[in-house]
């Protein structure tokens, strides 16, 4: 064994970089089984991203009304304009009571009916009787779902022995020449020190990468870490083209207002004071799906029919939902008003835009979270030794749209089923595979480039004009043009994040080189993106391009004949390939292509 001596070593069964839902529903599932598992989180494990969702867990129970998991499923392919593998779709919502009733039992504070059951409230996209009506599935504690679960899922895995290691970068994959991957090296971000960290199984579940855009609901350190991690060990990226933007930012600061306001009965009111989702979504109203309310809304704006003096923005008003339901099912909406846009909503509107909010691409996975590639036939093969769940992967349940609550439900059900998975694999492989001598060496390249460029570029300044750069050239409305010359724009930023320096090179707490290493995912995420839209010649989804409109031919410009297959982003290349979408479910009838009405 010739790896560099000097690097000091950890050994684990498992290495899970992530503790967000899906990293610890995972972990939970690992540390009760008895394995030596290792959650490795650049930040506190209760301060990651899924600590801010608000609105709710989707899942059938039919607490408040009929419901049953095929009327999800129906709606969770539909919602992704049919680029959802169905197997997976099934797997999910047919899952999704159990994981559920998982989280009740370990202890989490739902929001309770009269008789004792979970609240359930409505979101958009879900119906009862395929498409009849909306019904109540997302199940939540007030207007924060996600808090409440992070913190059982933590407190949870505190019990079972789950060893934390807080303020840690995982930095690159180790790869042995069999491809198979045997640990990731890692830096304590306090000491600056760099890790090897072995493991018998590597998990990826480092979250979105919302950050890419300038506008974004996501929290700072979504930057996409994971998407890099497993671009630069050959990895490709699935669907990166779609992202979806959320109807309800706040106006100017880009907080989220849980679409669990429209649930309640909030309702999108142009400078008319029209409710004007009637008008394009007579069956869904204020409740279709994310895709097409922000479509709606920015329509609303270029027609001239935005509020305030610049008409740039459209009211979210609940102020006949009553002051007492605004405080007991949507406290934290209140005092966001309160602190972000200045305004109370129990008495007046709230101005809101669209503002990014999720990726539904991310690494390739199967629905056990085991990551695959194609080989040369376009089959799905096994990376063994990598996982990856939560929105940094792509199983895909989400296809070209995601449906509110079904994000939470995909951490759950699918952090569950890799933990499980992965316990099988450990009870036969009782040997860690050995390191292979060069294992450190890409991230001490990456190391010593930052620190020899004294007088390279700054990396935050490279980082704002990648986010600038995707605002304005795969935005809510897209066209070829834009994306086309995005795609120029964002190879030559390429270039300057190669030419990042550091000025600084102290190693304790160096916010500036763990910066320096974001802005390396960062690019990769985006270059992904905005290659991967600009090559997809059709409107589906969150992907709508003004130059692929409706037509007889291509209902809502989508088209099926050369485009219902995913996406996959090579970094070696920078080239693009596809792969079919799985149309067959698991146990039931598949559903057959449909044109996507509202
Ligand atoms: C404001 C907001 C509200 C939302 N509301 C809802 C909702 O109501 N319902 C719903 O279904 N979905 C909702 N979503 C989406 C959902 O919350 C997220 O998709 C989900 O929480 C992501 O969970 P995750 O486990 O994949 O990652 P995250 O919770 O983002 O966690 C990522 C983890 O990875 C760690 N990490 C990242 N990079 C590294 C690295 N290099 N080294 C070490 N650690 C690393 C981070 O420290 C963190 O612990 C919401 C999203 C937002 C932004």
């Amino acid at each position: 064994m010739t790896v560099k001596s000097s690097i000091p070593r950890r050994k684990f069964d498992v290495v899970i970089v992530g503790a967000g839902g899906s990293g610890m529903r995972a972990s939970l599932q690992l540390a009760r089984a008895g394995l030596n598992v290792a959650v490795l989180s650049k930040v506190f494990p209760t301060r990651s991203h899924t600590v801010a969702a608000q609105g709710g867990i989707g899942a059938s129970l039919g607490n408040m009304n009929e419901d049953n998991w095929h009327y999800h499923f129906y709606d969770t392919v539909k919602g992704s304009d049919w680029l959802g593998d169905q197997d997976a779709i099934e797997y999910m919502c047919r899952e999704a009571p159990k994981v559920v009733y998982d989280l009740e039992h370990m202890g989490m504070p739902f929001d309770r009916n009269p008789d004792g059951t979970i609240y359930q409230r409505p979101f958009g996209g879900h119906t009862a009787n395929y498409g009849e009506k909306a019904v109540e599935r997302a199940c939540a504690a007030a207007d924060r779902t996600g808090h409440a679960m992070l913190h059982t899922l933590y407190q949870q895995n505190v019990k079972a022995k789950t060893s934390f290691f807080v303020e840690w970068m995982a930095l690159d994959l180790i790869r042995d020449d069999a491809g198979d991957v045997v640990g990731v090296t890692a830096l304590e971000m306090e000491t600056g020190e760099l890790y090897i960290m072995e493991a018998k199984t590597v998990m990826l579940a480092t979250g979105g990468a919302g950050r890419i855009f300038a506008a974004s609901t996501n929290a700072f350190i979504n930057t996409g870490d994971g998407l890099g991690m497993a671009a630069r060990a050959g990895i490709p990226l699935e669907d990166m083209e779609f992202w979806q933007f959320h109807p309800t930012g706040v106006a100017g600061a880009g907080v989220l207002l849980t679409e669990g306001c429209r649930g309640e009965g909030a309702i999108l009111r142009n400078c008319n004071g029209e409710r004007f989702m009637e008008r394009y979504a007579p069956a869904y109203k204020d409740l279709a799906p994310r895709d097409y309310v922000s479509r709606c809304m920015d329509q609303e704006i270029k027609e001239g029919r935005g509020c305030g003096p610049n008409k740039d923005y459209i009211n979210l008003d609940m102020t006949h939902l009553g002051a007492d339901t605004i405080m007991k099912r949507l406290p934290s909406v209140f005092e966001i008003g309160h602190n972000f846009a200045n305004v109370d909503i129990t008495k007046e509107p709230i101005p809101v835009i669209p503002t990014i909010h999720y990726q539904m691409g991310g690494i390739p996975t199967n629905i056990n979270g085991q990551v695959v590639t194609q080989n040369a036939n376009n089959e799905s093969v096994v990376v063994n030794g990598l996982y990856a769940v939560g929105e940094c992967s792509c199983v895909s349940v989400h296809g070209a749209n995601r449906l509110g609550t079904n994000s939470l439900l995909d951490l759950l059900v699918f952090g569950r089923a890799a933990g499980n998975h992965i316990v099988e694999f450990n009870q036969k492989n009782k040997e860690h595979k050995p390191l292979p001598a060069n294992a450190a060496d890409v991230t001490l390249a990456r190391l010593a480039r930052l620190e020899a460029n004294q007088t390279g570029e700054y990396a935050q300044d490279v980082a704002n004009d990648i986010r600038n750069t995707m605002q304005s050239h795969a935005s809510v409305f897209r066209t070829q043009a834009l994306m086309d010359e995005g795609v120029k724009q964002i190879a030559a930023l390429r270039e300057r994040v190669n030419n990042i320096g550091l000025k600084d090179n102290s190693k304790v707490f160096n916010t500036a080189r763990i910066e320096a290493l974001e802005v390396e995912n960062l690019i990769e995420a985006a270059q992904a993106t905005i290659v991967s839209a600009a090559a997809r010649h059709e409107s589906r989804g969150a992907h709508t391009v003004n130059d692929y409109g409706d037509t007889p031919e291509h209902p809502n410009g989508r088209n099926d004949q050369d485009w219902h297959k995913h996406t996959l982003w090579h970094k070696e290349g920078n080239k693009l390939t596809y792969k079919p979408v799985q149309m067959k479910p698991l146990t039931v009838d598949s559903i057959p292509l449909q044109t996507r009405t509202f």
